[in-house]
């Protein structure tokens, strides 16, 4: 692994991208986090504590499962990495298990978010309950009428959930109002960011931290096929749950990466949330990334029938990556999308996260146009959260 090993680069840079534009107040305890990280990753108990979770709490490994009536509709050979399967339902457990054990080794008491949709929320949550600290989740009042079931889990999980009322009273306000309360408490508590965007160091611990499950899909795969697959696919939010697949493959030259974004309703701005696509270089929550602006340069309104991929930016690895050409970037639209949610829960029995569909309505576009290839697509969580907005909206498929 020499990829993993030298980036980013000791100031949190991929290529361009990256970096930490933080509140000076702030700086010390980022700092103090990037130390602790650093010692951490190389004590034994740590480490040994971490892999007890997450074969004894979070059931890891999770599968790689061949999609044998999928593929042989599409006509190509299509995997699944099950992060569905991972304790909680979704990816977004493997960097809260691992930030949370962090903030317990550095003595933190509590952990502070914002959320958007609810996951990272619920993530969090079931973290704290596990280490028994405390949560404190910032959530924008309108998606807190419009996510009530992950508002339950997080209460029922004994998390404080601070409704946000200012502005547009949603992600980005949520973000504000998280880091305003983490300032006034910063000696004990952690800010612990959902996905591999953020300042540095984030986005290098959340991608580690993910990178379990590349690591683990890469055998898996090998002892399943004796070889690699020609293709991995996932989708792109922020972009955790795709690097963390990506990891386990990016010194392979001859595995092709492929990042999928939602296209939304269209290629006009305000339809999609198609960063790579569409977006330039530009600086969001403290971080340099590729960015959807509007004329003034601000962060542009977005939409995905997916919540869990409504970012205008985009971690710093992957505007990187783009550039260096290492991984491709596609845009698949929302009908295509359900078309992938319906496809899947009728033959094979899984019914995916609307987020997860995305990769998953990528790879069947991309076997049918390429009869035979091997495809590992992430199925980055289940979809049960979705089963009421999609069969209200669009019936039962
Ligand atoms: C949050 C979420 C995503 C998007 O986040 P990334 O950081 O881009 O991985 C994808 N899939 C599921 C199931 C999610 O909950």
């Amino acid at each position: 692994m020499s990829y993993l090993k030298d980036f980013p680069n000791k100031d949190g840079y991929f290529g361009e991208f990256g970096g930490a534009f933080l509140p000076p107040e702030l700086e010390p305890h980022f700092a103090e986090i990037e130390r602790a990280y650093l010692r951490l990753m190389r004590s034994a108990d740590f480490l040994n504590e971490l892999r007890y979770i997450r074969k004894h709490y979070q059931g890891r490994p999770t599968p790689v499962y061949y999609a044998h009536n999928l593929s042989e509709a599409v006509g190509a050979h299509i995997y699944f990495k099950r992060e569905d399967l991972n304790h909680s339902g979704a990816h977004k457990l493997n960097h809260c298990m691992g930030e949370a054990l962090l903030a317990k080794h550095m003595g933190k008491k509590k952990l502070i978010a914002e959320t958007g949709a609810g996951q990272h929320g619920v993530a969090l949550a079931t973290a704290a309950a596990y280490f028994g600290m405390e949560c404190e989740i910032h959530m924008g009042e309108i998606d807190i009428a419009k996510e009530a079931p992950n508002v339950t889990r997080m209460k029922l999980l004994g998390a404080n959930v601070v409704p946000v009322d200012f502005g547009g009273r949603s992600l980005k306000e949520a973000v504000d109002s998280a880091f305003k309360s983490y300032l006034s408490q910063a000696d004990e508590a952690i800010f612990a960011i959902g996905s591999v965007v953020g300042p540095h160091p984030f986005p290098k611990m959340v991608r580690n931290f993910q990178s379990v499950m590349g690591l683990e899909a890469r055998e898996q795969y090998i002892e399943m096929t004796g070889e690699l697959p020609d293709h991995v696919s996932a989708c792109v939010g922020g972009g955790s749950n795709a690097l963390g697949l990506f990891s386990g493959f990016i010194d392979d030259a001859d595995v092709q990466l492929h990042g999928v974004e939602p296209l939304g309703k269209g290629t006009e701005l305000g339809q999609h949330s198609a960063t790579m696509t569409f977006g330039k270089p530009g600086m969001i929550h403290g971080f340099k990334c590729m960015l959807l602006s509007d004329e003034e340069g601000n962060p542009a309104p977005v939409h995905s029938i997916a919540s869990g991929l409504d970012y205008p930016g985009v971690g710093p690895e992957h505007s990187y990556l783009k550039t260096s050409g290492r991984v491709n970037y596609h845009a698949v639209t929302d009908d295509e999308t359900l078309e992938a949610f319906y496809t899947l829960s009728r033959k094979e029995g899984i019914i995916p996260a609307l987020e997860s569909a995305h990769a998953i309505a990528w790879a069947m576009k991309f076997g049918r146009e390429n009869p035979g290839a091997t495809i590992l697509a992430n199925l980055s969580g289940r979809g049960d959260k979705d089963i009421d907005y999609v069969t209200e909206n669009f019936g039962h498929g």
